[in-house]
């Protein structure tokens, strides 16, 4: 049988327009190969699928589309406690502190000590990730209790890329402010951690006092910030792993957010 022009070109749009088992993506990668390797596919494709739902979460956790969350998804836990003791944890962190780095490289420091910096101490200065490791990786709801013995430990590792960035900032002049969460009577145990940790020469240590219990992160954290440009400081960079560090007012000229897959604090 012999096609006519006009024959091929209509096997051509009915070829083109037909469904195909791969029209679901854009992109069109390699169809897999079928047969043996299906039963070990469906396996891994489950795998997958886990990570990418919990790779999704994570993603709305650091960009605070998720909102106040109380605890890691069940069905992420060995996910997060993959991420937060693993070398990604790790790889973030660093990337964040050479975009800080970078960042600070550019400003020129003024030399009258009014050139600041400030960092959170959870999860930013320090790691509590061993304190985690034994409280479910996130799974659980947080318990204040069991958390200040942890603190009072002062045992909490630094975070490898805040010592990093900690050290060069002091190195190119800046004013280190430390802007904690934490209350008042943590003063020494924080101060004690944060030596422990290799961090030293800070200006000051601003943490809770009895005026700022209940009040939110975000706004406590915004008066301190206030009150140091009420001071004359220019706050360069702020480094947080909570949104509640770095929103409000006050919130210095750029924001740095640390990774954390952990808990939110508001
Ligand atoms: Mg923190």
């Amino acid at each position: 049988m012999t096609l006519t022009r006009c024959g091929i070109v209509s096997l051509f749009i009915i070829l083109a327009v037909s469904p195909t088992p791969f029209s679901q993506s854009i992109i069109q990668i390699s169809p897999e190969k079928k047969g043996a390797h299906l039963r070990r596919n469906e396996i891994s494709g489950q795998r997958r699928g886990v990570d990418l739902y919990c790779e999704s979460w994570k993603f709305t956790v650091e960009t605070n589309d998720a909102g106040i969350w109380s605890q890691v998804p069940e069905r992420c836990v060995d996910f997060v406690k993959d991420y937060i003791t693993g070398q990604r944890y790790l790889s973030e962190s660093e990337a964040v502190t050479d975009s800080a780095l970078a960042y600070a490289k550019t400003v020129e420091v003024s030399g009258n000590g009014k050139d600041a910096w400030v960092f959170d101490v959870d999860e930013t200065l320090l790691s509590n990730v061993p304190y985690y490791n034994d409280h479910g990786f996130g799974s659980e709801i947080f318990d204040e209790h069991s958390f200040n013995e942890w603190v009072n430990l002062a045992e909490s590792p630094g975070l490898p890329a805040s010592v990093r960035l900690y050290k060069k900032l002091q190195e190119l002049g800046f004013t280190i402010f430390v802007l904690t969460g934490r209350s008042e009577f943590q003063r020494n145990v924080t101060g004690n951690n944060l030596l422990y940790a290799g961090y030293s020469n800070w200006e000051t240590l601003l943490l809770r006092g009895d005026s700022d219990q209940g009040k939110l992160a975000s706004v406590f954290k915004s008066e301190k910030r206030k009150e140091l440009e009420g001071e004359g400081y220019i706050i360069h960079g702020n480094s947080g792993d909570q949104w509640s560090d770095l929103i409000g007012f006050a919130v210095g000229r750029r924001s740095f957010k640390l990774p954390n897959p952990l808990y939110v604090v508001p």
